[in-house]
């Protein structure tokens, strides 16, 4: 039967659009399908914060940070944790990713126009010893021009690539099955979606208006994965995690509905690692919001209190940015799925970031005039101040017994004592007189500021958070946000995937989120950060490359 193309690329998300510029450039023929409009295209990306795993960079060394390969690669493994017999091909990406991270990735974005913000960040601090969770150097480095900035190179080669004909968009078209013959998959088949005109992220109608098939030599799952639909997240929960959070917010837009992958798996595909997620802890409800349940999360800095629901410090090294699933595993445990932090303006001013690029307006518009104003403003960043006057999460007074009376207001559980909550902030404020101390938090905050981006723009000067003098107080309330989907399809290092009698599926290919970024789970069960839109451009990259050579 004629082919339409010689490759199908399913979504048009980050992995997606890498995979289909390759095949064009490599001179092949690919339709590229997503179930929403030209408006969305480049998926959850485009939302992003925009931040990089790097390696021993050029800006790392600006710092007077000194990372290396095998520094990566310790801190890797000790996050990630494998410890399955499925772990095979995860392991072999985390290895081929890190050395690709500390070779060529920046070197390979340089050469688009991709460019970086000079400050790296450090997340996922981790707090336990060499071998255990975290990032031991700052190493996320933030695209100047956040999401939009890391999509625009890829959609500028698509955009030239369909001007030259070797790519074809096909917007609203909803893939709902594979085409298999012979234990080989040829192609695609499913819905023409009414033309609709909503706004980038927004719910998009399903109507349906017709119907399509398309074959080719191969097709490529880059669907992204299952964080915008709750039902599919609790089914998959982990089983170590306890019973799934009552009430989530969404991290991503609801496109992100998981769809795709049972529609693989109906094929023959081998999904692997279900129950490894990354959601995070600190999401606060959207005031003004985008798609359904939005929740927006605070990237923070090391000085915040954070308090369970019944008002218990979390234990170190729970600090925040230290070990989001480790949080998750406590706050689950405490039998309630919300938690609290206590600040005040000095350290929300400089320690607040919020992820996604409408809320960093500066690094976004690429403003260098506003992006200054981070270390010099009086009040925190717009965005931030925005919230803290309209979000639902937010309460600001300025004496503690006021706080605590609306914290319990707020959360309508009245589980919250004002002298239980008083003693373990005065106990920690006294901590605050000398550098040296054995609260394990203020120690941490002492060794962030040994790091000068820190210093510069993101840890707060040590002082006491009942000082007057830095108030008013504050208080947030912390939810459950769903974001990243860890498993995926099981791949080779070309990103083939493997039915489930092992064998490679032929003609099928799976990258992104859909393939748990790289070999159906390169993570393992946790993340340094700045994974994820890397393991989008390397498995699509692996992906596209090989399916172009294999489409002869
Ligand atoms: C707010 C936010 C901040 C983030 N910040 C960072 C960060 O700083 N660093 C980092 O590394 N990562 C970050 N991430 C994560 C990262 O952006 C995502 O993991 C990554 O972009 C996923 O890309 P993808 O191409 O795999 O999937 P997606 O972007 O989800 O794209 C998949 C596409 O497939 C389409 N599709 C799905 N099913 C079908 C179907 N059946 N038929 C047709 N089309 C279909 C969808 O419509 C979608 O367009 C962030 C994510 C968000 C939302």
């Amino acid at each position: 039967m004629a082919e339409d193309a010689d490759v199908i690329v399913v979504g048009g998300g980050l992995a997606g659009l890498v995979a289909a510029t390759e095949i064009a450039d490599a001179g092949k023929r690919v339709v590229l399908l997503d179930q929403e409009g030209e408006q969305s295209l480049g998926g959850q990306a485009y939302w992003s914060f925009g931040g990089l795993f790097l390696v021993d960079s050029p800006e790392q060394r600006r710092l007077g940070i000194k990372d290396s390969h095998d520094l990566a690669l310790q801190d890797w493994m000790g996050t990630a944790g494998f410890d399955r017999e499925e772990d095979l091909w995860p392991k072999k990406w985390a290895e081929a990713y890190v050395a690709f991270a500390a070779g060529e990735k920046r070197d390979w974005l340089r050469a688009m126009g991709h460019r970086i913000f000079p400050v790296v960040g450090w997340a996922e601090r981790g707090g336990y010893d060499a071998m255990g969770h975290g990032n031991s150097v700052p190493r996320f480095h933030v695209t100047w021009g956040t999401g939009p900035g890391i999509v625009e190179p890829f959609e500028r080669r698509a955009r030239e690539a369909q001007k030259s004909g070797r790519l074809t968009f096909k917007f609203r078209h909803r893939v709902d099955a594979l085409i298999v013959t012979n234990a080989t998959v040829e192609g695609v088949s499913g819905a023409v979606l009414e033309p609709d005109a909503v706004e980038r992220g927004k719910t998009s109608s399903r109507k349906v208006v017709g119907d399509f098939t398309l074959r080719a030599q191969a097709v490529i799952v880059a669907s992204g994965g299952i964080g915008g639909n709750h039902d599919l997240v609790r089914q998959n929960w982990p089983k170590r995690l306890g019973a799934p959070p009552k009430f989530m917010i969404s991290g991503v837009p609801e496109h992100v509905d998981g769809r795709m992958i049972g529609i693989t798996e109906a094929a023959g595909a081998r999904l692997i690692n279900r129950d490894r997620m990354w959601h995070y802890v600190e999401g606060i409800r959207n005031w003004s919001p985008i798609w359904p349940r939005h929740g927006i999360r605070i990237l923070p800095g090391p000085s915040s209190m954070w308090f369970d629901a019944t008002g218990k410090r979390l234990p170190a090294p729970l600090f925040p940015g230290s070990d989001t699933l480790g949080q998750l595993d406590y706050i689950m445990s405490t039998g309630h799925d919300y938690s609290w932090f206590v600040l005040t303006q000095s350290i929300i001013k400089k320690e607040f970031a919020l992820s996604g690029s409408e809320q960093n307006p500066d690094l976004t518009g690429k403003s260098w005039r506003m992006t200054i104003k981070r270390a010099t403003n009086k009040g925190a960043p717009a965005p931030v101040e925005a919230f803290k006057q309209h979000g639902a999460d937010f309460i600001v007074r300025d004496n503690l017994a006021d706080l605590v009376s609306a914290m319990n207001a707020l959360s309508g559980d009245n589980l919250l004592q004002l002298d239980h909550i008083k003693a373990q902030i005065e106990a920690r404020d006294r901590e605050m007189t000398n550098p040296y101390v054995k609260d394990a938090q203020v120690m941490n905050i002492h060794n962030a500021r040994r790091y000068i981006g820190d210093k510069l723009i993101r840890t707060a000067k040590p002082h006491r958070i009942l000082d007057p003098d830095h108030g008013p107080l504050i208080a947030v309330k912390l939810n459950i946000l769903t974001r990243k989907t860890l498993g995926g399809f099981e791949t080779d290092l070309d990103s083939r995937v493997f039915g489930n009698n092992g064998q490679i599926i032929r003609g099928l290919y799976a990258a992104g989120e859909a393939a748990g970024f790289g070999g159906g789970g390169m993570h393992g069960y946790r993340s340094l950060e700045g994974t994820f839109l890397g393991g989008c451009l390397f498995s699509g990259r692996n992906a596209g490359r090989a399916a172009a050579k294999a489409a002869g």
